[in-house]
């Protein structure tokens, strides 16, 4: 049997080739990937920020759904047909943080379509342990958003965000988009603060208020709406100096700070609010199990609108084309490439 995979070529480069997939060694699983969607990390990829971790023949992608077609030696809890969606991490299980019991934060962490190769492309080889079942009410489609809105559902866990709570999230991408629904779901009030007019609207459109720091002054404005208070928790997702200076500004006395965004350079903190508001800094990287646990249920029971988040479905012929759309184009939202042709039912 021959499939298409994607492959990574460097210089914002795929190249879509015919190979003979693998067959699944013990312990694996081979799944017949319906969609994958771009993560942020995808397109750090793609523009060449990630080379020398990544190299110039790898197949990348995570954020999948698909149908398990075959299993090899040992696994017992899949069988083909089984429609599902993986946790791309592996974790080493015997590093202080393993043993802990944060094996999602190891210290020899191997992330599935980074390290290894990913989800772009017809049939997929993974440790069975990396699986989740979706329920039948879940389609496909829908089913690529799980991996990112685990990310937030872990996020807005680490946040511990309480019913009734003011919840500031600043930066309105994907990934700030979930963490204000998930947020939304537990009970939070939420706003989210952005300068893109597109993804403004789309957060109106998903019931959030909105600031645009760009044309309020963000702190005054949550001031007054709060009374004075300040936001209770405060999600950093947009990874910029204005976020850092505002999430601290933001924040109430005793306020949380989660920390969403991967921040390439040092910015600059204002620490002395930590002192004075006894504020929190709370870090939030990938998922746990129960993570994706509750991000099915949420997406399956419509907690998560995901038709809303998915801008774009493409085929896994035109990746190249969905990379350079996204990257260019601020009305994208989430896009998805539909890698296996036909899914067996
Ligand atoms: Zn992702
Ligand atoms: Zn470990």
């Amino acid at each position: 049997m021959k499939v298409k995979a994607a492959y990574y070529k460097g210089n914002k480069h795929f190249s879509v080739e015919t190979i003979t997939p693998n067959a699944p060694e013990a312990g694996e699983v081979q799944i017949a990937v319906a969609y994958c969607g771009i993560c942020g990390t995808d397109l750090h990829v793609y523009l060449g920020h990630m080379d020398a971790r990544i190299g110039n023949h790898r197949v990348i992608g995570h954020e999948m759904s698909g149908t398990v077609v075959a299993v090899g030696s040992g696994v017992s809890d899949y069988s083909a047909g089984d429609r599902v969606v993986v946790r791309p991490l592996v974790a080493c299980g015997k590093c202080p943080a393993c043993l802990r019991g944060h094996a999602h934060v190891c210290q020899n962490l191997t992330f599935l379509g980074l390290d290894t190769d990913g989800a772009f492309q017809e049939r997929w080889n993974v440790p069975a342990h990396t699986l989740h079942k979706i329920p039948d009410n879940l389609s496909l489609d829908e089913a690529a958003l799980i991996e990112p809105v685990a990310v937030a559902c872990h996020d807005v866990k680490r946040g511990n965000v309480q019913a009734g709570e003011d919840v500031l999230v600043i930066g309105g991408g994907p990934i700030g988009m979930l963490v204000a629904l998930a947020a939304k779901n537990a009970g939070g009030k939420v706003t989210v603060s952005e300068i893109n007019p597109s993804r403004l609207a789309v957060a109106e459109k998903l019931g959030m208020k909105t600031i645009n720091p760009k044309e309020t002054d963000a702190v005054e404005t949550i001031m007054a709406d709060t009374n004075n208070k300040g936001m209770d928790v405060v999600f950093e997702v947009s990874g910029t100096q204005p976020g850092i200076d505002l999430m601290t500004a933001a924040a109430s006395v005793r306020g949380r700070i989660v920390m969403v965004a991967i921040h390439a350079t040092k910015p600059e903190v204002d620490v002395f609010q930590f002192f004075w508001k006894e504020l929190e800094m709370i870090g939030a990287r990938v998922y746990e199990p129960a993570d994706y646990d509750d991000a099915i249920a949420l997406v399956a029971d419509g907690g998560i609108p995901a038709k809303e988040i998915i801008t774009g479905v493409e085929a896994l012929a035109n990746i190249e084309h969905a990379f350079s759309d996204l990257s260019g184009n601020p009305q994208a939202m989430k896009i998805l490439i539909q890698c296996a042709e036909e899914t067996p039912a």
